[in-house]
């Protein structure tokens, strides 16, 4: 229906933040080149940061709220 420009791979529980290891709901691409992956929890510490060497940043977070049933393990 919508055409997507850049089509995105969706994250999935194969994802892993790169801080804890549990599952990743952002993906930062660097301008670098470089891809970072973060759980709900870093990717809200580490906005400010990953906004300045961000070239795009992939929010899935709302799947979090989405899905009320899953996303209990980090508090
Ligand atoms: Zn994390």
């Amino acid at each position: 229906m919508t055409t997507v420009l850049t089509p995105a791979t969706p994250l999935t529980a194969e994802d892993r933040c790169d801080r804890c290891n549990a599952q990743a709901y952002l993906r930062v691409v660097l301008t670098s080149g470089g891809e970072l992956l973060f759980c709900a929890h870093h990717g809200r510490k580490f906005e400010p940061e990953l906004k300045k060497v961000a070239a795009e940043i992939q929010d899935e977070t709302e799947k979090l709220t989405a899905t009320p049933s899953a996303g209990e393990e980090e508090r």
